[in-house]
């Protein structure tokens, strides 16, 4: 039987598609792509016609069948999105989840990801962070998600669009406060910055210079500050006493 690739692709700078995923789209018998037109123009770059198939957030589990069907006659098929790995905020995860339950052999072929690019270069903690995709769309529930983020202490990493750029920094200087905020936009691209600050510095910015509020955004927040020590030795005092007194 034939193998699905998981194959990353380029953010911005077509140099970053990596030697052996360029190899796999020129082999395979089918590249899945979440945008066939947009898909076509890197397999035009690359010099390969494979043929495609359009698989996006609206017919993915209706494409299972099918592209199960082409692994079992042996055939091999890549999955693609418009940039970055696949299913990272992208389409894919309910495709490579049946074809896991059915036995398929799943391969990945890393590369380029928007959240790991950003995290590499923003100089906030990496040990431990938390990747919350993108916001919610609506003010309320966008705010109540923060809220429920408010107290964890890695670090907080968030796609963001720049029609919604402005929005978020704004909830995020209401709801999260003086916490060091990290811009990465347009990784990998002429226009790449990175701006740091706190949300409301980074607004003030961004309304002085528009120019920074156009592009793609990775948005990265400093984890919640360790709680005082003398509260946390309090705590954990009264969680003593209280095992004290259970015995
Ligand atoms: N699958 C992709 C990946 O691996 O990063 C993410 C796809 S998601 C639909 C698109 C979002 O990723 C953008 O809105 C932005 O938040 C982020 N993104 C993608 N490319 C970027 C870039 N070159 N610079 C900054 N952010 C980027």
């Amino acid at each position: 039987a034939g193998a699905l690739y998981v194959v990353a692709t380029p953010i911005g700078n077509l140099e970053d598609l990596s030697p052996r995923a360029g190899r796999l789209l020129g082999e395979v018998d089918l590249v899945a792509a979440e945008d066939t037109r947009h898909t076509a123009r890197l397999l035009r770059h690359l010099g390969v016609a494979a043929p495609m198939l359009s698989l996006h957030e609206h017919n993915e589990a209706a494409r299972v069948e099918r592209l199960d069907a082409c692994l079992a006659a042996g055939e091999s098929v890549a999955l693609v999105s418009d940039a970055g790995t696949p299913l990272i905020s992208d389409p894919g995860f309910v495709l490579v989840r049946a074809l896991r339950e059915r036995g398929r052999r799943i391969v990945p072929v890393p590369g380029p990801c928007a959240l790991v690019a950003a995290l590499s270069a923003a100089g906030l903690p990496t040990d431990r962070f938390v990747f919350q995709g993108f916001l919610p769309a609506k003010g309320g529930s966008r705010r109540g998600r923060l809220e429920g983020l408010a107290e964890r202490d890695e670090t907080l990493v968030f796609y963001e669009s720049p029609h919604r750029i402005r929005d978020t920094l704004a909830d995020l200087a209401a709801v999260l406060g003086e916490r060091r905020v990290v811009l990465a936009r347009e990784l990998t691209k002429t226009f790449e910055t990175f701006l740091e600050g706190s949300a409301e510095a980074l607004l003030a910015r961004l309304a002085e210079d528009p120019d920074q509020a156009r592009g793609e955004f990775v948005v990265m927040v400093a984890g919640a500050p360790p709680r005082e020590a003398g509260a946390a030795a309090a705590v954990e005092g009264d969680a003593l006493l209280a095992a004290l007194l259970a015995e």
